[in-house]
């Protein structure tokens, strides 16, 4: 018996009511199947923690996580709380931490009709992007010079050490050649002189011990251009950590929205836990209505299942999510349907027993 310990954060608006249906799924799981079971703690933080304690989590919050397997995160960020304070000092916080420098997010169309994209089906759109996920654009690093005066300058400053760019670039090599996938290098050497001549020269410098791996390196803005017009040129992807955040919103718009995608942060040497959530945040226009789309937050359960070595139910659940996207009446009214979170994670474990 395989005993998983996962760290739940629902946190904020539709987080929290997403989670609950992934946790449905993971307690179905351990009824299916006698050779795991999983054991929860919950923890309250996010912004309401941060309006009653001026905190998003508690001091020693890195400690408190360091022994669960997994951490299931919903959400954070809401009205009143400024998004940079609930970025950085939770999310951030738990990603630098636990040194999860890989952002996993699969970019793959489940039901042809969720795709803007003329004649685009599911064989056409069907890769990952591998995300830096630690430092780059999102380094924190800057200044903010003669505030408020008329010589005002303000620097952000873009860190790519040796270390984390070799890491991230390794890592996704190896994912091209364990899955005989193509790898694409997006980057933007023309314009960042500094910090993606180098990104492009270690893309280069670690191919050559990847001779099987077939590569393509495009500019950022081509790359967005090609994930809508051309997505079928894409197998994996790896980029920097402010270019992947925003390619992978547009691979949500050519995958069906917000509302399915997934996203895994990992640390590959499991030397501390990994976080798995929906990309999506708390969306607080739907927040407390009980329509948000959990599907998203579930597919992040796949995720988890396909880290711990359980591949069987990461399928599962991914060929699932298959079936219930034909059942367009019964989703939620993001996806056009007249179902409710709740009404879609039941009937999500009506259609898992049946797969399994
Ligand atoms: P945050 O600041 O927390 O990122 P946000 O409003 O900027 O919140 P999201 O919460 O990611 O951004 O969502 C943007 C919009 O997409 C939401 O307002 C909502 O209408 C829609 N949306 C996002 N996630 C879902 C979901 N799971 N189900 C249905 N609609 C969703
Ligand atoms: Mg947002």
């Amino acid at each position: 018996m395989k005993n998983f310990n996962i760290a739940l954060i629902p946190g904020d608006g539709i987080g929290s009511e997403v989670v609950s249906e992934g946790v449905k799924i993971l307690k179905e799981i351990e009824e299916m199947d006698a050779a795991i079971s999983f054991s929860f703690a919950e923890f309250p933080w996010g912004c309401e923690y941060y309006l009653e304690h001026g905190k998003m989590m508690a001091d020693d919050g890195i400690e408190q996580l360091q022994p669960f397997d997994a951490i299931y995160l919903g959400a954070v960020g809401y009205p009143g709380v400024p998004d940079h304070i609930s970025l950085r000092e939770l999310l951030l916080q738990i990603r630098k931490g636990f040194d999860q420098y890989v952002n996993l997010r699969p970019i793959t169309l489940l039901n042809p009709s969720l795709t803007p994209l003329k004649s685009k089906t599911e064989k056409d759109v069907d890769f990952l992007v591998i995300r830096e996920n630690s430092e780059g654009e999102y380094s924190g690093a800057g200044d903010w010079l003669y505030k408020g005066k008329p010589e005002e300058v303000v620097l952000q400053t873009g860190v790519f050490s040796r270390k984390g760019t070799e890491r991230i670039i390794r890592y996704a090599y190896e994912e091209a050649r364990k899955s005989n996938r193509t790898l694409t290098s997006v980057s933007k050497a023309n314009a960042l002189n500094y910090s993606m001549v180098f990104w492009d020269e270690v893309f280069e410098e670690v191919g050559k011990e990847y001779p099987d791996v077939e590569t393509y390196s495009y500019l950022v803005d081509a790359a967005s251009l090609y994930f809508v017009a051309q997505p079928e040129r894409f197998e994996v992807v790896v980029t920097s950590n402010l270019f992947g955040d925003i390619l992978t919103d547009i691979g949500a718009a050519i995958t069906g929205g917000l509302g399915l995608a997934t996203g895994a942060n990992v640390n590959p040497e499991r030397n501390y836990p990994s976080m798995f959530e929906p990309v999506h945040g708390s969306a607080p226009d739907i927040a407390g209505k009980g329509i948000a789309n959990p599907i998203a937050a579930i597919w992040s359960v796949s995720q988890m299942m396909d880290f711990f070595g359980e591949e069987k139910w990461g399928e599962a659940i991914l060929s699932t999510i298959k079936t219930i996207l034909k059942e367009t009446e019964q989703l939620t009214p993001d996806l056009g349907g007249q179902g409710s979170t709740k009404s879609v994670g039941d009937r999500f474990v009506e259609l898992l027993k049946d797969n399994r």
